[in-house]
């Protein structure tokens, strides 16, 4: 069988599981620490979250996906994909073009979604919100304005200190992103990000001027669509939403200057359109006609893999972005994070209280090779695109074509840990 592939286990009922008695402390509720509540809860365990925003804010963000791998999380949660569903974008192909507009390629999904499973392509935000308000509906304890300054552990004890109160648990999952404090205590140094030589001029907004332009019509008049513009170390890509009614688009260039480590900055039209140089008018025109305020520049940090996700004494683990950031063109950053909520919740039933320390130390090793694998799979598609072969992509058009590989996305993160659970604590007690 390949690698990463279980079939699909019996999944907990969503009636009443079997308490396990552990309480599970999350740091931060972005995808990684809701996932992870949601499934703790499922699989027995009590959940509190402890978030630093003050409110749920559904205008962060722009465009974030969720493969197949993910969305059969969503799957168990009852009512989830049903309200996804309309929120999301639907089309049936990309179509890729030249940095001049002329076409390259079209690439059709298929029966992907029958074979893997949906995908899920919307405004983080909307979709934050419908998962954010499931956990309180399950009876995860979410508390916002709270910010985790320290993280301790001894041989008998776990938790953080937050708007200076000390909190207790069995476990503590560092959850809190790319700019995470949980990573400094489990490696024991500080472990500063470096620039990924590139950053991602992005935008979310209602496409009605879009719809009057003869240059970006037909991008917005027929539903949704997705396309994107490949040129000399730049791609750009479109896609509309909600039956066309709003758009989000991303392109991604070289960027040397120093790291900020702030998710997003405010863009401007001119920088962008100024390395847009001699591209098709129709990306030209969505740039101009974004209004300033939509339009943000995220810088892409990048981290060496981690030598380690869990603490010394194996009461802490990183989850998601904090233990390993992705390359947008993985397609995967979200589906991991989410991954990894499914693989702690299993890992704790099937350890148990007594040695939850095991469960964490067991979650890194099933997890580890996995998603550096997929990590890798980032930066292999943005060197397909950004170093093409220009002249000879004409004989090879299907070469920029996105691979969906079936060990990515036909992944059951819950049934793997149930078979190799057992396996990888054998070998770490030995
Ligand atoms: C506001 C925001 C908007 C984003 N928009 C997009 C987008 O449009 N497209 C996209 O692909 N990706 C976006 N991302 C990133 C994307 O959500 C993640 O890469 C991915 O989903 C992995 O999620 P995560 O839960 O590991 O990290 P994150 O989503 O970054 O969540 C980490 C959470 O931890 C909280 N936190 C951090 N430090 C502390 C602390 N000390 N105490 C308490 N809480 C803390 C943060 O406030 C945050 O809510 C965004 C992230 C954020 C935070």
């Amino acid at each position: 069988m390949a690698p990463f592939m279980d079939g699909t286990a019996e999944s907990p009922p969503n009636n009443k599981p079997k308490p396990s008695g552990i309480h599970v402390l999350i740091v931060g509720a972005g995808f990684a620490g809701i996932t992870a509540a949601i499934e703790c809860v499922r699989h027995g365990h009590t959940a509190q979250i402890l978030e630093s925003y003050k409110s749920t804010n559904v205008q962060l963000g722009d465009i974030i996906s969720f493969g197949s791998n993910s969305s059969r999380i969503f799957k168990r949660w009852p009512g989830i994909p049903e309200k996804l569903d309309p929120i999301c974008h639907r089309s049936e192909k990309l179509e890729y073009r030249y940095w001049n507009g002329e076409h390259i390629y079209t690439q059709y999904w298929g029966t992907e979604e029958e074979n893997f499973g949906k995908r899920y392509n919307g405004h983080r935000g909307e979709i934050h919100k419908i998962i954010f308000d499931y956990a309180i509906e399950l009876g995860v304890d979410v508390k916002l304005g709270q910010k985790v300054t320290e993280y301790f552990e001894t041989d008998t004890e776990v938790g953080v200190v937050s708007n200076g109160e000390r909190i207790m648990a069995d476990v503590v999952l560092g959850a809190d992103g790319v700019r995470s404090k949980a990573r400094t205590l489990v490696l024991g140094y500080n472990d500063a990000p470096k620039p990924s030589g590139y950053a991602v001029y992005r935008a979310w907004m209602d496409s009605s001027e879009l719809a009057k332009n003869d240059l970006t019509k037909d991008l917005v008049l027929n539903g949704d669509s997705h396309t994107g513009w490949l040129g000399p170390d730049i791609h750009f890509l479109a896609a509309s939403i909600k039956n066309g009614k709003e758009f989000s688009w991303v392109f991604t260039h070289r960027d040397e200057r120093n790291v900020d480590e702030g998710w997003s900055e405010p863009g401007n039209h001119e920088d962008a359109c100024k390395l847009l140089e001699g591209w098709a008018p129709e990306v030209h025109a969505i740039v101009r006609m974004t209004p300033p305020e939509k339009l943000v520049d995220w810088k892409l940090v990048y981290r060496d893999p981690l030598p380690t996700w869990v603490s010394p004494k194996g009461r802490i683990a990183l989850i998601g972005d904090a233990a390993h950031p992705f390359l947008p063109t993985s397609i995967q950053g979200a589906s991991q994070a989410m991954e990894e909520g499914s693989c702690i919740a299993v890992c704790l039933e099937l350890a148990g209280k007594k040695i939850a320390a095991d469960a964490l130390r067991a979650y890194e090793k099933i997890r580890y090779e996995r998603v550096r694998l997929t990590q890798k799979t980032g930066e292999t598609t943005r060197d397909a695109w950004h170093k093409a072969d220009f002249t000879k992509l004409k004989e090879n058009p299907e070469a920029i074509k996105l691979k969906r590989e079936e060990w990515v996305l036909n992944h059951d993160a819950e049934a793997h840990a149930y078979k190799m659970f057992p396996e990888v604590v054998k070998e770490l007690r030995q």
